[in-house]
């Protein structure tokens, strides 16, 4: 026979330390640890005692029954009340722990936007386009037969020279010095009347300074139609930079030779710093050389299967870094292409 169990012993010391375990619970783990050691299904001493209840002598069955069901009651109402309390306490650490102002402004977002050259480039080709000439383009590289031979430019012309012209090596190809080879490719191509415009990049041999680089872009346009004349150049070149620089913008000619036109001119217009009273920027004269332009040489059109007896034409090409310089105000086309992002960032369009 087993020693008879002291049960009110064993009852006496589970009633003082039940409760108390459950409100010394830190945390969700002893917590539960605490409900094991109580009321666990298999070893819990709560349960036991419980278990216990009917080899029990009727006495002790009637004295501690009603205790141990209150007890057991008051530990489940306990242990909820005490879990609850412990799982808001977390929650409340854990948004303390990842607190987000709403109310803060956000962080600024970069912009990205166009680079000041394309901008210049879109614009111009924007106006170019509403005076009606159509986009056309060619590739970089070209034949000295496109480049140059093609545009009245003969073998002993000083462009040719090497100082000026990137040649290919072993091929008798050189990537293109100016936009007029598309010129030769489009009069080629297509019958006259034609007005088209060539926006892109061309190559020159030569040292980078504050206004030269060995890579520029330049828009070329091109006119041919019955009885095309110097004033019809000079009307469209007048709309055209009145569109870059506003309505004040004024445009002189200067007679110059260029192999490819004839009569060939300097288009100058007034300083747009000085309004043409004088300036350092305008060298004192009052105006800004802007670009080249004439009517087109009767051997280009010639060479191109144009008639120059039914047929005439204007062209010009302007510089695009010349005029984005103009028109954001920098001094050094470098700074164009150094892609410096605070530089590039303070020339807001
Ligand atoms: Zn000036």
């Amino acid at each position: 026979m087993p020693e008879p169990r002291d049960w009110d012993s064993e009852w006496l010391t589970l009633s003082a330390t039940a409760l108390d375990a459950v409100s010394r619970a830190e945390t969700l783990e002893a917590l539960e640890a605490a409900r094991v050691d109580f009321l666990g299904r298999e070893r819990g001493r709560l349960t036991g005692l419980l278990r216990s209840l009917k080899d029990m002598s009727i006495e002790e069955r009637r004295r501690l029954g009603p205790q141990a069901n209150a007890l057991k009651d008051a530990l489940e109402k306990s242990l909820e009340a005490r879990r609850r309390s412990l799982e808001s306490a977390a929650l409340e650490s854990g948004l303390a722990a990842s607190r987000v102002d709403l109310s803060l402004p956000p962080p600024p977002w970069p912009r990205g936007r166009r680079h000041p050259v394309a901008e210049t480039l879109r614009e111009m080709t924007g106006i170019l386009a509403r005076l009606g000439f159509a986009p056309a383009e060619g590739p970089l590289v070209e034949s000295d037969r496109n480049n140059f031979a093609g545009l009245n430019i003969p073998a002993d012309h000083p462009a040719r020279d090497l100082q000026d012209t990137f040649y290919l090596k072993d091929l008798p190809l050189l990537l293109r010095t100016h936009t007029s080879p598309v010129q030769v490719r489009y009069m080629e191509a297509h019958k006259a009347p034609l007005r088209i415009m060539s926006p892109g990049r061309v190559f020159r041999h030569e040292a980078v300074d504050a206004s030269h680089s060995a890579v520029f872009h330049q828009v070329e346009g091109l006119y041919v139609d019955r009885k095309v004349s110097m004033a019809d150049l000079k009307g469209t070149l007048s709309t055209f930079m009145r569109g870059l620089f506003g309505p004040q913008a004024a445009i002189r000619f200067r007679p110059s030779f260029f192999p490819f036109v004839e009569p060939g001119a300097e288009v100058d217009v007034r300083c747009l710093l000085c309004a043409g009273k004088g300036c350092p920027a305008c060298k004192r004269t009052g105006w800004m050389e802007m670009l080249g332009a004439g009517l087109v040489h009767p051997n280009v059109l010639r060479f191109c299967g144009i008639d120059p007896g039914q047929w005439s034409g204007y062209a010009f090409g302007v510089g695009v870094e010349r005029i984005a310089l103009l028109r954001y105000g920098v001094p050094d086309i470098r700074m164009l292409y150094e892609n410096d992002l605070r530089v590039l960032e303070s020339l807001a369009p």
